[in-house]
């Protein structure tokens, strides 16, 4: 007999964050880190360990519509086309805009760049890494002359010091910190967190300075006064190698002039700032990381360029074990700087700022229509949009409805513009506000390259069909071009001959002036660019040579020299008052990735933050009277919600954190954005999301209640909290009452009850009443029959739980355990009892890997009296696939005695 070989597995890389790490898909559906990939050498965290549950989801756009009606490719680019052509024709071409992403692959980036900034003669052309990225990209350009991360992973094996600067590197780049963990067992790095939060990052961390928001510009202009003070200087690199540094010592001297001054900027003790600044001068080996809560901030460039600042000083640049080094937030933004994605960049690492890079990229594209002038930058983007400045506007791979600040006003600026396109993969808050959307090709179904955050090119390989008409989006930038009337710019077949473009502009009349060089990959085949390894740059013709950059001493600038930069003290854009007492902060949880259109999807990555919490300090939450699961509603200057309590001593206090990724599809509260405001860093153009004054009030909780359903529910706007989570085999809905419940005798109305249990055709309904308990259960099987009053097996269609205490509530889990399989009758009379599933709860999942709770682990530690995170992995397997989970599993540990 016959049988077919098995395909080969396909290497390929995650879509999520910088790390940037290799992937192997095989054909059994599986997908596994990648051994030979030097980001990972074969781990994968909690969220690249969940990537194949996302690949069979059903909820994908599969067509263009128009309006809500299905239309053809050929119809939706013409429109597109025509739309854009009248619309230069009446307006001009600063009249269409196009917003993109760091989840585009580079070729898609470099058509829609060479799209507008060439062929349409616009730089309206921004993307969302100026949310993530651009204050570091603003910051390396004015040290060092271009952006250019000088470092590469493996200094984090050779460094002796570890500084995280608003890095919560064990959540939003695990792979990295379960290294540097590594790292630190092996050879004892020592490790300094700077985070206004104690994250999971500080875990291991020999000292965490919980510093005041916005003021690292204080603590590094003190630090470099230090290294001169104790005559930790460099002073020969300084002298040869670059400019500025005593006009930068004096505004620093300014800034910070005493150690009384830097601990009340800080608000940090005077003994604590001593012992990093000690450290610091002291370790020539130090990398100086540094992520969201620098670059997220109004005063971004400057802090990014205070840290560079101390590296330039004291020399610890581009060798082993040293440099400072930004974290990049997503998968591609920096292929997307290095095609000058944003709006005030050329590409290739040209400026606009240099007419003879404008001209140069004009020659090499034989562009018709050059744009000369920087764009507008997101806020000012979309604040354009509002205005009616911009009229056609073109969003691709990201959620601007979401993840812009003052989030409702970007909505009504899409309901505002005549002519809205949005290319996803699925339904989003911003594809609601659309005129034609677009079905694109996700990243298991496209091929292209990444560069992650240590500039290593890799290859992204399809290894799945994209589903119904999607397509790729370098595909669909280059329909449009060809379709007004550029055809000759965008006659590519294949992503490799985009590849290869990027590559020989990138070395066109380069000579050694910019860093960025591909020009060993310009004439790479197709059959060589399908077998690329991931290579770092820069790849000059002629050589492979990538590496450290920087370690000789010689910069972008035209001198060959860095610059100091000097950055003068500025506090926070928006400060809290009496009237909005609080800071909120805003980042990332563990196991979400942006705003949760894929990791949503997986019912283990629900579990570890199940709700969007504000995390409170409890004499903070005291104050404000809120307790811990309570609902508190928030309001800034710019929008308000209604949130889950959640007391945390990991707070400041006067200071709030909530998710970024909640949005109207996953929770009541809607986006948190919508309350954050649209301060931006006057450099980078990047808004400040870690620092809005807001105001807390309790909100009465009469009912609480639980939802489970094979479908989707659809809320009415009103009074009822809810969030929604993904369980095997539908979603489970939290619901908790502001108002009271629609009431009929003695219980919810039927009326209410069925529009949360939704319809099936064919139904048994099963209730059980507890009036004087204020207790409710109703539980609806698709199969089945009475039978003297219990039920044959049948499937659970919906659930729902009604009370007036939570503890009145099953716990979740076990719920959400029997919908998958049919309900014998004494599972059913358990259910209805309230006694739902067997067994225990697991409680809030900790490893998502092996799906072990919170309440288990706390169990097996006392009763087997663990004591050490290997001996729970051998109990419970938590903890020993991706090392996510570690620094949660410590702080279930005993303290040592
Ligand atoms: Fe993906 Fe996790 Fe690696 Fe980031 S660290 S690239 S999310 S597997």
């Amino acid at each position: 007999m016959f049988v077919a070989p098995e395909p080969p597995p396909v290497r390929s890389t995650c879509p999520y964050c910088g790390v940037g790490c290799g992937i192997v898909a095989r054909a059994d559906g599986t997908i596994a880190g990648d051994p030979d990939h030097p980001a990972n050498a074969g781990r994968l965290c909690s969220k690249g360990s969940a990537l194949a549950e996302t690949l069979g989801d059903t909820s994908r756009l599969l067509y263009p519509s128009w309006r809500g009606q299905r239309i053809g490719w050929s119809e939706a680019l013409d429109l597109i086309a025509g739309t854009f052509t009248d619309t230069i024709a009446q307006h001009g071409p600063d009249a269409v805009a196009l917003y993109g992403s760091g989840q585009f692959l580079t070729e898609d980036y470099y058509v829609a760049n060479k799209l507008m900034k060439g062929f349409i003669g616009t730089a309206n052309i921004d993307t969302n890494s100026r949310l993530c990225m651009a204050s570091s990209v603003a910051g390396h350009v004015r040290a060092f002359g271009e952006d250019v991360v000088p470092g590469c992973y493996d200094d984090i094996e050779a460094a002796d010091l570890m500084v995280l600067v608003g890095s919560n590197a064990a959540w939003c780049h695990p792979v990295l910190f379960q290294r540097m963990m590594a790292a630190k067992a092996e050879r004892g790095t020592r490790i300094i967190v700077i985070d206004p939060r104690r994250t999971a990052s500080c875990d291991g961390a020999d000292l965490h300075l919980a510093l005041r928001p916005g003021s690292d510009v204080a603590l590094f202009a003190g630090l470099l006064a230090h290294l001169a003070e104790t005559e930790a200087l460099a002073s020969r690199f300084i002298e040869a190698h670059s400019s500025g540094f005593a006009a930068t010592l004096a505004e620093a001297h300014q800034t910070a002039p005493s150690l009384d001054k830097i601990a009340a900027l800080t608000d940090l003790p005077p003994e604590a700032i001593l012992a990093f600044y000690a450290e610091f001068a002291a370790t020539e080996r130090v990398v100086t990381f540094y992520s969201q809560g620098v670059n997220q901030s109004s005063a971004g460039t400057d802090k990014v360029n205070a840290i560079l600042n101390c590296h330039l000083a004291t020399g610890r640049i581009g060798r082993p074990g040293m440099g400072p080094f930004s974290l990049t937030g997503q998968p591609n933004a920096m292929g997307g700087r290095e095609v000058g994605g944003l709006a005030n960049q050329l590409a290739a690492h040209m400026s606009f700022a240099e007419p003879a890079d404008v001209d140069r990229v004009r020659r090499f594209w034989q562009a018709p229509r050059m744009a000369q002038r920087p764009g507008l930058k997101a806020v000012e983007l979309f604040d354009a949009v509002l205005d009616g400045k911009v009229k056609a506007l073109w969003i691709l791979a990201t959620n601007p409805a979401v993840s812009l600040p003052r989030s409702d006003r970007v909505r009504a600026a899409l309901d505002a513009c005549p002519f809205v396109v949005v290319s996803d993969c699925w339904p989003t808050d911003t594809t609601a506000h659309a005129d034609l959307v677009l079905p694109a090709a996700g990243f298991a179904e496209k091929d292209g390259t990444v560069t992650n955050s240590e500039r290593y090119i890799s290859r992204q390989r399809a290894f799945k069909p994209p589903p119904g008409e999607a397509r790729p989006d370098w595909w669909a930038l280059c329909e449009v071009g060809r379709r007004m009337g550029f055809g000759e710019g965008f006659a590519y077949a294949h992503p490799a001959e985009i590849f290869r473009e990027h590559a020989a502009l990138s070395a066109f009349e380069n000579d050694g002036a910019r860093a960025f060089d591909l020009g060993g990959f310009a004439g790479l085949s197709l059959a060589e660019y399908e077998r690329l390894e991931p290579t770092q740059w820069p790849v000059p013709k002629g050589a492979r040579r990538g590496g450290r950059l920087f370690g000789d001493g010689r910069f972008m600038h035209k001198d060959s020299k860095a610059r100091f930069v000097p950055t003068p003290w500025r506090g926070l854009a928006e400060a809290a008052d009496a009237d909005r007492p609080l800071s909120l902060n805003t980042g990332r949880q563990r196991d979400q990735w942006h705003t949760m259109t894929r990791t949503g999807l997986v019912a283990r990555l629900a579990q570890h933050t199940s709700e969007p919490f504000l995390d409170i300090h409890p004499r903070d939450a005291e104050a404000a009277e809120l307790v811990d699961g309570g609902l508190a509603q928030i309001g800034s200057r710019h929008g308000a919600a209604v949130m889950r309590v959640r007391l945390s001593e990991d707070q400041r206090r006067g200071e709030v954190f909530a998710s970024m990724h909640w949005n109207d599809r996953f929770a009541s509260t809607g986006p948190i954005d919508r309350l954050v405001g649209a301060h931006v860093d006057p450099v980078s153009g990047q808004p400040e999301f870690k620092a809005t004054p807001v105001a807390l009030q309790p909100r009465p909780i009469l009912w609480q209640g639980l939802l489970l359903r094979r479908a989707e529910a659809a809320f009415a706007p009103d009074d009822t909290y809810w969030s929604r989570t993904a369980i095997d085999g539908g979603f489970a809905y939290a619901l908790a009452g502001c108002a009271p419940l629609a009431a009929t005798g003695d219980g919810p109305s039927p009326d209410w009850v069925a529009s949360m249990l939704g319809t099936p055709a064919r139904r048994d309904l099963v209730v059980y009443a507890d009036p004087a308990r204020g207790v409710f259960r109703y539980a609806s099987f698709v199969e089945g029959v009475l039978d003297e009053g219990l039920l044959d097996e049948g499937l659970l269609d919906s659930c729902l739980f009604v009370a007036r205490e939570s503890a009145s509530l099953p716990a979740p889990d076990l719920l959400a355990r029997i919908f998958a399989t049919p309900l014998a009758p004494a599972a059913r009379t358990r259910l209805l009892s309230g006694r739902a599933g067997a067994g225990r709860s697991a409680g809030r999942t900790i490893c998502a890997c092996f799906g072990v709770g919170r309440d288990t682990l706390v169990e097996t530690i006392a009763e087997e009296g663990l004591d050490s995170v290997a001996a729970i992995g051998k109990a419970l397997r938590a903890g020993t696939n991706c090392g996510s989970c570690i620094p949660e599993l410590k702080a279930l540990l005993p303290a040592p005695a």
